[in-house]
């Protein structure tokens, strides 16, 4: 099956291919194929899927779909948050939304939030507003604290490799995060693997999702 048959919009479709192609993604993966239709329908979902199924275009071609077609009221209002475990995963992700959004007529301001680097730049960062940020789930609290962003105006939640995130000890931040973000919004729970702790954080955050697994 082809991107183009995934129920992305015409409207961005071509700007995406082209940014496919140059990324050498020929064809989507079986988590693409299960994903995507459902993410752009709006659904909540639960996502079982590794590392290196193509987990993270799963999320993002979606994401970046949204951000061109929903453009936020004010440009640059926190619209999409990303909660990753690690720093070197953030990174990784914010490349993916440069390197698949590259093609679009407007590209989103991302901004990495991740800990076990001094705050202020990240601070002067957000000073110029972000329309998506990826975050480790302290740091983001740091910054809240900090009043350096806010999650009043997120629509899209995603919480990458969530089982990493509880077992790197996250647990309370998540819930933390949870409690500031608008009720009404999109949330998306990519996991490798379904433990308890994980079905619990999916009753905590998502709201009758549909549940895939490659
Ligand atoms: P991930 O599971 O998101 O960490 O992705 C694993 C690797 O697969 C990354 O190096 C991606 O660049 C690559 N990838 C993702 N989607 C595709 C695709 N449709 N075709 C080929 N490679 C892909």
């Amino acid at each position: 099956m082809p991107f183009s048959r995934l129920g992305l919009s015409p409207h961005v479709l071509p700007a995406l291919q082209d940014a496919l192609q140059q990324a050498g993604y020929a064809q989507p993966t079986p988590i693409q194929q299960q994903a995507i239709p459902l993410i752009v329908q709006g659904r909540d979902l639960v996502a079982l899927a590794p590392t290196g199924s193509g987990k993270t275009a799963a999320y993002v071609l979606p994401a970046l779909q949204r951000f061109v077609l929903t453009p936020p009221r004010k440009p640059r209002v926190l619209a999409q948050l990303v909660l990753v475990p690690t720093r070197e995963l953030a990174q990784q992700v914010a490349d993916v939304f440069t390197t698949l959004g590259r093609h679009l007529e407007r590209q989103p301001r991302v901004v990495c939030a991740v800990g076990g680097v001094s705050i202020n730049p990240q601070m002067m960062s957000l000073r110029g507003g972000a329309d998506v940020v990826v975050a480790t789930p302290g740091r983001l609290l740091d910054l809240l604290a900090h009043n350096a962003l806010s999650l009043q105006q997120v629509q899209l939640l995603v919480l990458d490799e969530a089982d990493r995130l509880l077992d790197m000890g996250f647990g309370d931040e998540l819930r933390q995060v949870l409690a500031e973000l608008p009720v009404r919004r999109q949330t998306l729970l990519f996991s490798a693997t379904y433990p308890p702790d994980i079905a619990a954080l999916a009753d905590a955050g998502l709201q009758q999702p549909q549940r895939v697994e490659v």
